[in-house]
């Protein structure tokens, strides 16, 4: 079978997105990342659970399953482990993955199965007309999205905009890389319900900061120390310029201080890009390459292995 080829293959006919939908702009340049992975269409998997987003595996010519409610990592995870050379994405929302499909998204973590989990986060239930979801910012209790994947031990966590295609194709490739369980959120526009949400808390305002690796937190003039573990917002001048915070994207404790920014102070900027990466020891990968009919069980009961 060939590989994917992103202008014939995404079906934009088929599409009932609502116009506007964030949701186009995904799946653009998901097809342009697996075009550009050269990945064969017959092994590139797309499971899904309900919602607006889960519905993208039809418009995309690659296989796919339409699963249930919250349990596309369930499926996802079972093709994977039943043949670990196709290259599986989950794609969800954030009513599908942090409410009725939370216990399985966090399990799917912890046991680091080798996929990349896409979460569309419009931080409404879009399908069921629009009720504000768990993630909400502006709900008085939400879910810190990242800091509650970070806690279940996911090994990549980042964070993008659906409209910030460059960063996001970026994005894509590194996650697919990834051994291991890739979690990135979108931020996702419903112009439906929720209309350029995302464009005006965190673009209109310049409240956000782009994550580079071994590069300063610097956004607009200002900058960002770290003074005993707290964030601190200083305005940039000769002086302060060196002292900067450093990003570290292999450093587990900065990434949840990143994932609280807002939490800590309103005025700390959105955090975009990735949070953390584990940087994954050859040792594994060795046993793992020896070892290529190791029993289901054995995987499980077994902490040296990763499922490869
Ligand atoms: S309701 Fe919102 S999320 Fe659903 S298709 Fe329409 S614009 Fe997209
Ligand atoms: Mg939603």
């Amino acid at each position: 079978m060939n590989i994917l080829n992103h202008k014939k293959d995404i079906n934009k006919k088929k599409i009932k997105w609502c116009i506007g939908c964030g949701n186009y702009s995904i799946i653009m340049q998901l097809g342009k990342v697996l075009e550009k992975l050269k990945i064969k269409k017959n092994k590139i998997i797309l499971v899904s659970g309900i919602g607006c987003s889960s519905r993208l595996p039809y418009y995309i010519n690659t296989f796919g399953i339409h699963g249930i409610h919250g349990r596309a990592f369930s499926i996802a995870t079972g093709i994977k482990l039943s043949n670990k050379k196709l290259n599986v994405w989950v794609i969800t929302g954030d009513g599908d993955c942090f409410s009725i499909g939370l216990n399985h998204l966090l399990h799917t973590i912890r046991k680091n199965i080798n996929i990349n989990i896409l979460i569309f986060n419009n931080e409404v239930y879009s399908l069921t007309k629009g009720q504000k979801s768990v993630t909400n910012f502006n709900k008085n209790k939400f879910f810190n999205t990242i800091s509650l994947i970070l806690s279940a031990g996911s090994n990549f966590v980042a964070r993008c905009l659906d409209f910030n295609i460059n960063h996001l194709k970026k994005i894509l490739i590194k996650a697919n890389k990834h051994i291991g369980t890739s979690c990135i959120e979108i931020y996702q526009n419903c112009p439906i319900f929720n209309k350029n949400y995302f464009k005006k808390k965190i673009i209109n305002n310049n409240n956000y900061i782009i994550l580079k690796n071994n590069k300063p937190l610097i956004w607009g003039k200002k900058g960002i120390i770290l003074i005993k573990n707290k964030p601190k917002i200083v305005y940039l001048t000769k002086k302060n310029i060196s002292n900067l915070w450093i990003h570290n994207e292999n450093n587990i404790y900065k990434a949840y201080i990143l994932s609280r920014f807002k939490i800590i102070n309103k005025q700390l900027p959105i955090p975009l890009g990735i949070f953390f990466k584990k940087k994954i020891k050859k040792k594994i990968k060795k046993i793992n390459k020896k070892k290529k009919n190791i029993k289901l069980f054995k995987i499980l009961s077994n902490k040296k292995y990763e499922i490869l």
